[in-house]
């Protein structure tokens, strides 16, 4: 609020113009500036210079508007409409063979306004087919998914090419070509059966190191269709991530006796499965506030820690709802702890509810810190309910999963695998748990827009680390990671479609680092509240349902007031990079002219800090439209005395500029 209380730059706010302000510094007390006058607001006429700085359009976006199923505020629209399946499957694994067998019955709803004739599915396991395509590393000869049965509408489908009922598997993706076509408001039943092999360690986000199965992507899903681009059909290559519909799920999973299984969803049948010791301690996890052992080193046999099971088999059944994806781990070396995080009021009816909290590991992963897990994810679930909104699911489990892992998010779970020390174990349970907002909640295309579950996610696990270990500074981790790349030049911008980086370190900064910065940046010109409050809206607003990029946009220009298309389009549509810097600092009667050059491409505000030698430090904030005609520099003049000791542009560090060097004066 610093600005608030000094006079405005109003003249400043004269785009194209190359001006030299008189501005009476004030004294703010605190050194962070504050919010500059809103530029030009949404829906008024941008000035020419705005307009020169327009977002680039897209295509089905725009005719989402005019259908009404988004609106211009950046909330869905009045026709706003999505599909919905609910899923009932049934798996066993044979530790021996390493083999999954599946059957599994869809029921898919057809809210939107067309008639479907086809439906798409996605087979993410074909990534493991013999001469699949795929720009990540998989192991080799593995196998993908072994269609037995495919039906729709009561009738067995064949898999054959040309016109009439049958069904085409193109890698990932399968195309079903209904008996009926689907009418809009109507639902079709799909059944299948199914056969993998789970892959080794080495698999991306999953699969199976002899020990521990981390069993994902395991069944025929459905593809998105959307409002914006219909049936989503991009294949699943490695890099780029998925893009799933919402649905509710029955799952059966059949494992040996002794086994340990973990799942997306609630547990239906802890009597049948989980031995009266197992269920009475994971009662006082739900009541406690410690960490509970539910199962120890001692606990691990049949009769133990779960009971024995009919020819020494159990099967374990689980209910999600609302959810993305069902992913699950089994193991029978397996350790549980438990505990419970308090979420706020995930329900609504006034009182705090708690989530169950669950950390299942090998004895020896005690390396790797997990025995601190249940305590990390209880943090991170805390934390992140306060921050943005009550987790709403039944549990959170953090799993220790095949290296290959790495960290990877699913609906209620997380598999980590590999060795981590306790910053790096923290901060992979806290990432990971923060995807429960984005994506699972907030249901992105995370293949075609990386930046917003990867971006957004990096930049709440640096919220999250701030707090936990009390002032650590991952913002600037994440920073230091976008310079380094953009100084070589070899930066490609945030809107492109994920598997279409020239390699893994573009992909990786434009889908972390730099999306994480740049919400830093917008924190920084839109003040810390306001933008809270927009990056809050935008997920309260978009819960369970799938947002484009633009409606991120116009949310924040939505809550904010403000119209932030120079923003965009800088920090989103093109590599242009920052460099701020204190060009001349010159006497000009009783005053000093500060002489500020604009020496990358990126225009944004100039916040300014005056420090004097009787220790006042004075914040200014030159607006961003100085630079949005093409002007390369401008000036503002303060006074001379008390004498000034330094000035510095963006000393909070707010901006990611490439060469701080020329920042402050003296230098
Ligand atoms: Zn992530």
């Amino acid at each position: 609020m610093a600005f608030g209380i000094c006079p405005r730059l109003s003249h400043l706010s004269l785009v194209g113009l190359i001006l030299v302000s008189a501005v009476s510094a004030c004294s703010s007390g605190r050194s962070t500036p504050g919010t500059p006058a809103p530029a030009t607001t949404h829906g008024s006429n941008p000035a020419p210079a705005a307009r020169a700085m327009a977002v680039p359009s897209l295509a089905g976006y725009d005719l989402a508007l005019s259908r009404g199923t988004r609106s211009r505020t950046g909330a869905p629209g009045p026709r706003y409409w999505q599909q919905w399946a609910d899923y009932k499957l049934e798996a066993e694994l044979n530790p021996v063979s390493k083999r999954l067998t599946g059957k599994g019955a869809i029921t898919y709803y057809n809210r939107s306004p067309d008639t479907l004739g086809t439906v798409y599915l996605q087979l993410l396991q074909n990534i493991f087919a013999p001469g699949s395509r795929h720009n990540t590393t998989v192991p080799w000869a593995v196998e993908g998914i072994e269609l037995g049965r495919v039906a729709a509408q009561g009738k067995d489908l064949a898999a054959v090419g040309g016109e009439g009922p049958g069904y085409e598997v193109n890698g990932t993706i399968m195309r079903l070509r209904l008996p009926k076509p689907i009418p809009p408001g109507g639902k079709a039943e799909f059944a299948f059966e199914w056969r993998l092999r789970v892959p080794p360690d080495g698999a991306p986000r999953g699969g199976q190191d002899g020990e521990v199965y981390f069993i994902n992507y395991w069944y025929p899903q459905m593809a998105v269709y959307d409002d914006v681009n219909g049936w989503q059909t991009d294949q699943y290559l490695g890099t780029a991530e998925f893009y799933m519909g919402y649905g509710s799920y029955d799952v059966s999973l059949t494992l040996p006796a002794g086994w340990l299984v973990t799942s997306t969803g609630t547990l239906q049948n802890p009597g049948d499965v989980l031995s009266g010791q197992t269920r009475a301690r994971l009662d006082s996890a739900r009541a406690d506030t410690g960490v509970v052992h539910v199962v120890t080193d001692l606990d691990r046999e049949p009769g133990r820690s779960t009971t024995r099971g009919t020819d020494g088999k159990l099967t374990w059944r689980f209910h999600a709802d609302s959810v993305r994806d069902v992913a699950w781990a089994a193991s029978a070396r397996y350790l549980w702890d438990a505990t419970n995080a308090a979420v706020g009021d995930a329900t609504g009816d006034g009182r705090p509810d708690t989530t169950v909290i669950g950390s299942f590991y090998r004895p020896e992963q005690t390396v790797s810190h997990w025995d601190q897990s249940a305590r990390y994810a209880r943090y991170s679930v805390e934390f992140f309910s306060k921050y943005l909104w009550p987790y709403p699911y039944a549990h959170m489990t953090a799993v220790d999963g095949p290296t290959s892992c790495g960290g990877m998010e699913y609906p209620m779970m997380t598999c980590i695998g590999g060795q981590w020390d306790t910053l790096g174990m923290y901060e992979v349970t806290t990432h990971e748990i923060g995807h429960m907002w984005f994506p699972m909640i907030v249901g992105s295309d995370e293949k075609r827009f990386a930046w917003m579950d990867e971006g957004l996610t990096q930049f709440d696990q640096s919220q999250s680390m701030d707090e936990f270990f009390k002032g650590f500074d991952d913002e600037e981790r994440n920073r230091k990671g976008y310079l380094d790349l953009a100084e070589t030049g070899g930066e490609v911008e945030l809107m492109h479609h994920g598997d279409r980086y020239p390699n893994y370190s573009a992909y990786g900064v434009a889908s972390y680092y730099k999306p994480a910065t740049v919400l830093v940046a917008l924190r920084g010109v839109l003040g810390r509240d306001v933008f809270h409050r927009a990056f809050v809206e935008y997920g309260r607003r978009w819960r369970y349902k799938h947002p484009t990029p633009y409606d991120f946009f116009a949310t924040v220009e939505d809550v904010s007031g403000r119209d932030l298309s120079w923003f965009w389009r800088t920090w989103f549509f093109e590599t242009w990079r920052l460099d701020q810097a204190i060009d001349t600092v010159t006497t000009v009667g009783d005053s000093l002219e500060i002489g500020i050059a604009n020496r990358g491409r990126a225009p944004m505000p100039v916040h300014l800090v005056v420090t004097r030698t009787d220790g006042r430090a004075d914040s200014l904030a030159i607006p961003v439209d100085v630079w949005l005609g093409g002007a390369k520099r401008t000036a503002v003049r303060v006074p001379r005395e008390p004498a000034v000791r330094s000035i510095e542009i963006d000393p909070a560090r707010e901006f990611p500029d490439v060469d701080r060097g020329n920042q402050r004066w003296p230098r």
